[in-house]
């Protein structure tokens, strides 16, 4: 497919949703456990696989290690936004891009400036006080050693995330259910059409086009309409040139 086509399914897409995969997340610089090379390291420096330590139960119950991993392989690596976020953002500017919908945990939406933007799995950005309700913020936890605890009540404070074995909150299913059921156009950005955020999108979707953009390709493409093989951020940001 050639830009110009992307640019004209842009421009007439009406309502725009886009769904930020995870390859936009590791493209942009995020910890990504998915990655043999990480996965491995992970295993071998704490015994567990990233799996095992992103998990409710472990959490629960072994807090000191889990905060560990969260400050070392999480908070250290936050990635940047790239280029392709910030053409998301002046879409959302002209009213072309009307929700983003995301289950990465990195904020990259929000630290790119877009407004409306649903993270199905939480965030690094929120973090609360189960006990009292204190919301803290990243940098509270980036400075605290060790397991952070409530300034007020002494609690453990908890990131805003979604664990393994934890139920995505019904309010985040009902927005994006909401946002994609008006939309007009599915732009798919870095994962396939298998993967649990598109299935679970188009599921609700009664538009007229899914677009998508992802280096790998895969037997599920062909739901979608226009389809564009490479990184999105070196091919959205092309359609403003
Ligand atoms: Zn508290």
């Amino acid at each position: 497919m050639d830009l110009m086509t992307l640019k004209n399914a842009i421009d007439t897409g009406g309502r725009i949703v886009c769904l930020l995969g995870m390859n936009v997340s590791s493209d942009a610089g995020c910890f990504d456990y998915r990655d043999s090379d990480n996965a491995y390291a992970i295993e071998t420096n704490y015994g567990y696989s990233p799996e095992e330590i992103f998990s409710a139960s472990f959490y629960n119950t072994r807090p000191r290690l889990f905060f560990e991993y969260y400050h070392k392989e999480i908070l250290n690596k936050l990635g940047e936004p790239c280029e392709a976020m910030y053409t998301l953002k002046r879409l959302e500017d002209r009213q072309k891009v009307t929700a983003v919908i995301t289950r990465s945990i990195y904020g990259l939406p929000r630290r790119a400036g877009i407004r409306n933007y649903v993270e199905m799995h939480g965030s690094v950005y929120e973090n609360k006080c189960p006990h009292c309700g204190e919301m803290y913020d990243i940098e509270y936890m980036k400075e605290a050693k060790g397991v952070p605890f409530c300034r007020k009540c002494g609690a453990v404070v908890r990131p805003q995330i979604v664990l393994d074995g934890e139920m995505i909150p019904n309010g985040k299913i009902t927005q994006s259910a909401y946002e994609v059921e008006r939309a007009d156009t599915l732009l798919v950005l870095g994962c396939s059409l298998r993967s649990t955020l598109a299935k679970n999108a188009v599921r609700y979707f009664d538009g007229s086009r899914i677009i998508l953009i992802n280096e790998e390709e895969d037997y599920s493409d062909n739901i979608a309409d226009l389809v564009f093989t490479g990184r999105p951020r070196d091919i959205l940001p092309k359609i403003e040139n």
